[in-house]
């Protein structure tokens, strides 16, 4: 399942799926899902180490302010509030149906939101068209990558440079950044693995040079090793100046590269903090709606953990 399939292509295992879910079934989602306890009710925990230092100083670069967004009769978000400063990688976790695509799509106005407020470098935008966010410097990567199948690869790129702002991503940047795009820049993007079309995708992200770039599950239907060899290129990414707001189920990934995480359930906060200053029971109790969480220190009795080592 994990073997490359040695034709040098860094981007594909055998057995990965090409777009969407993978094997990732969609169907069938309900608010139940995730939950399998009571909800405890919100946690911040304070940074209280030197690891991991934040910089939450300062005016953030996105600002959400008791967001409240409904599917119909459904609350998908329930006056959710975060900071995320410039130059940080901000994660939010949560099982299915917690509301983090709801929240990313809000952001990038896919969705109108029944109260609250974003903010852009202190900039209301709230009721900003997303074509305007994204010339602002919101630009999403979506959830199950959304290329065009028929289009090139580099067609797709030329797709993310319509609403571009200017900055050091151009197309040819993009083909420095993921070498093995460029000489298969002619292929539709339908025939390439899930591990590429990914990479198209955030290349797609790249080129509209966002200040600001929301990255919705970027592991899904993909194979552990290429899902790390994607983050591996995020250090790369982040130093050409960009902040990112990222969706993950993938827990361990999302503490091994963000510096703040925060946890959705059934759309409410359950925990926030840096991955530095949480344990991962109490990560757990977040993540499921556990009430009566363990102490820090102590795994919560029949729970497994949700991060290897
Ligand atoms: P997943 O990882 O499964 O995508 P999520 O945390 O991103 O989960 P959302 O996709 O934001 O969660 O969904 C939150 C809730 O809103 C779910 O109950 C979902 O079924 C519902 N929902 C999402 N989008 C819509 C929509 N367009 N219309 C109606 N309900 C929706």
């Amino acid at each position: 399942m994990t073997e490359p399939k040695g034709r040098g292509d860094d981007w594909t295992v055998q057995g990965e799926q090409g777009g969407g879910r993978g094997g990732t079934s969609d169907e069938g989602r309900s608010r139940s899902e995730g939950g399998v306890g009571r909800w405890a009710g919100p946690r911040r925990l304070e940074a209280n180490t030197a690891n991991g230092a934040r910089p939450d100083s300062g005016t953030p670069l996105l600002e959400v302010r008791d967001l409240t967004v409904n599917h119909g009769q459904l609350r998908a978000l329930d006056a959710i509030s975060l900071r995320v400063f410039p130059g940080e990688v901000y994660a939010m976790i949560g099982a299915n149906g917690a509301g983090k695509s709801t929240l990313l799509r809000t952001i990038a106005g896919l969705h109108r939101p029944a109260a609250g407020s974003i903010l852009l470098d202190g900039q209301d935008l709230t009721r900003q068209r997303p074509e305007r966010r994204a010339r602002q410097g919101i630009v999403m990567v979506p959830e199950g990558r959304r290329l065009f199948g028929s289009l090139s690869v580099e067609e797709n790129l030329q797709v993310g440079a319509t609403y571009a702002r200017k900055g050091p991503w151009t197309i040819d940047r993009v083909y420095e950044t993921f070498s093995w795009m460029k000489e298969r820049r002619n292929q539709p993007t339908a025939q390439l693995s899930g591990g590429e079309q990914q990479t198209v995708a955030i290349g797609r992200a790249l080129v509209a040079n966002p200040r600001l770039l929301l990255l919705d599950e970027l592991s899904l239907g993909l194979a552990p090793v290429i899902v790390q060899r994607i983050y591996g290129m995020l250090p790369q990414i982040m130093g050409t100046g960009l902040t990112v707001l990222l969706v993950e189920q993938d827990v361990s990934q999302a503490l091994r590269v963000a510096s703040h995480i925060h946890c959705l359930l059934e759309g409410r906060t359950t925990l926030e903090g840096r991955p530095a200053d949480v344990t991962a029971e109490q990560v757990e109790a977040a993540y499921f709606g556990l009430a009566g969480a363990a102490p820090a220190g102590q795994p919560a009795e029949g729970s497994e953990s949700l991060w290897p080592g």
